[in-house]
């Protein structure tokens, strides 16, 4: 079966071009796909424009758009060992982690699926004099280009197209080229769920390669992508030439701010799992761990410790806790950081290599490492690696605490850790992030905004807004007893 998406037709490239998908854990051959250029993709805008222009899918009650979402949600129940194994493989994540992401997926388009009532919600506003109605209406955008990466390819693509579709909008998706099987099955339960022709579309293939008219043609309304900063900032300069929405959610070198009155225990575990889950491919990763002096070698002695044990496996190794990196070129990325961090006086206290385990050696891992004795001002410290990679930076004082952690271009995600409620309000308060943990790291829930300060994004998914960034405003003036003005008599 071909792998794009467009005008409710599953189709080839029309150039012929095609991918093959290798596993990062182990080298072996996932499969081949068929992958996208432009014309592929102005075909997909042209099918979305058409969709949003004639109403089919805006002018279907919201309810009906809502159990649509509710069917999709099914689907991927349905299907969640096929769609982990999907993207386990693609991205070299273990598949009992891969099928908690479905799990997560699922009850996000769940959420949405449970707002068909306020979804189109009126305001009466008053106008201020009588025999006038005014109201302000939600309305969809229309065409929407959804550009996602490859960390969490799945997740990414559903905080996008759930809301997405319960507004109304029609879309062209576009995933990472190198993680693109777990997203072509989420579209074959969009498909499955009835939407009609044209408002759901897929292309597959680079940037480069395809993505460009996603962010330039005149038909797209606007542009939804997470991904890097730097690609960020090329969209949004694209986009501005035809004025479009843009919402972004880029990077983050996230602080995890430990005091000395905290639960060490605790801390120190969440800790771990902060920075070293799916090998630090997180974009809200913990990998600036921030510790008051006083506990710090405590604490980073026993980090160091533990992070020696981590054992790193494929997909279905029962015994891995981790993942491989994602690709031979990040690996090398994460290699050259962790050598400017040394060459910049960090002190590496494990990892900082590749594995010398002959079983990993088809595969892009890297040991779980930690560089002590950072500064702010360091490159490591500035900079996401995107890999497991902690950093360790120490503080005197809660003022010290906030300054050193708002010290970034970054501004996604972070934790504080204390057993003082009142300090713990004050440096939430202080802390310039999209979201704060407290005595806690990553969780996050549907009905709860997501999205970054500062250089990491604009606009926000999940929750109210992350379903009003795909809508429209109109003011509708009603005068229900219509007189002459008399200004120019
Ligand atoms: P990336 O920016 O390289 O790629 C993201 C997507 O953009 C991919 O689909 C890619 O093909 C596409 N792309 C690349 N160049 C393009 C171009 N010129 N025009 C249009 N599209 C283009 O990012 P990545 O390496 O896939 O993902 C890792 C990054 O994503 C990290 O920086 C991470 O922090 C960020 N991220 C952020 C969040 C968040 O919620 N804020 C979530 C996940 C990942």
């Amino acid at each position: 079966m071909p792998d794009l998406f467009i005008d409710g037709t599953w189709t080839s490239a029309a150039a012929g071009g095609r991918r093959t998908i290798t596993c990062p854990a182990d080298g072996t051959h996932v499969g081949e796909v068929d992958e996208s250029d432009e014309s592929d993709t102005f075909r997909a805008i042209e099918a979305a424009r058409r969709a949003a222009d004639d109403g089919r899918w805006r002018d279907v009650p919201p309810q009906e758009r809502a159990a649509a979402l509710g069917r999709i949600a099914d689907a991927l129940e349905r299907d969640t060992d096929e769609i982990a194994r999907a993207e386990a493989l693609d991205t070299g994540k273990r598949f009992e982690e891969a099928k908690i992401d479905v799990a997560d997926v699922v009850s996000v388009f769940r959420h949405y699926a449970g707002k068909g009532d306020v979804v189109e919600r009126v305001r009466e506003v008053d106008p201020g004099q009588p025999g006038v109605v005014s109201r302000v209406h939600r309305e969809p955008i229309g065409v929407c280009s959804l550009i996602t990466p490859w960390n969490y390819p799945l997740l990414q693509a559903s905080w996008k197209v759930a809301p997405a579709l319960l507004a109304g909008d029609t879309f062209v998706l576009k995933p990472s080229e190198i993680t693109p099987h777990s997203t072509i099955l989420m579209v074959r339960a969009v498909d499955e769920a009835g939407v009609p022709a044209g408002v759901a579309n897929l292309v597959l293939g680079t940037g480069p390669g395809c993505a460009g008219p996603l962010s330039t043609d005149p038909r797209v309304d606007m542009v939804s992508f997470t991904g890097s900063l730097a690609v960020g900032q090329h969209l949004m300069r694209e986009a501005a030439g035809t004025v479009k929405r843009v919402a972004l959610e880029l990077g983050g070198k996230n602080p995890n701010i430990v005091f000395a009155d905290a639960d060490r225990k605790a801390a120190v575990d969440n800790a771990m799992t902060a920075v070293f889950l799916h090998s630090g491919q997180v974009c809200s990763a913990g990998a600036r761990l921030l510790v008051e002096g006083s506990v710090k070698d405590e604490v980073v002695d026993t980090i160091v410790e533990r992070a020696q044990h981590i054992r790193l496996g494929t997909p279905f190794d029962e015994n891995a806790q981790t993942g491989s990196l994602t690709s031979a070129e990040h690996l090398a990325k994460v290699e050259d950081y962790v050598a400017e961090g040394i060459a910049e006086g960090a002190t590496l206290r494990c990892g900082g290599a590749r594995p010398d385990d002959p079983a990993l050696a088809d595969g892009h891992y890297y040991l779980p490492t930690v560089l002590d004795d950072c500064r702010v001002d360091m490159h490591v410290v500035q900079e996401e690696s995107f890999g497991p990679v902690l950093t360790v930076e120490t503080f005197r004082t809660e003022e010290e605490a906030v300054a050193l952690a708002n010290g970034t271009r970054y501004g996604l995600a972070g934790a504080v850790w204390t057993g003082n409620p009142e300090k713990a309000a004050r440096v939430a308060r202080g802390l310039r992030l999209g979201t704060v943990w407290v005595n806690d790291y990553h969780p996050y829930v549907a009905p709860a905004e997501w999205g970054g300060h500062k250089q990491s994004g604009i606009g926000r998914e999940l929750g109210e807004l992350g379903l009003e960034e795909y809508q429209e405003t109109k003011h509708v003036w009603e005068n229900t007893e219509p007189a002459p003005t008399g200004w120019f008599s």
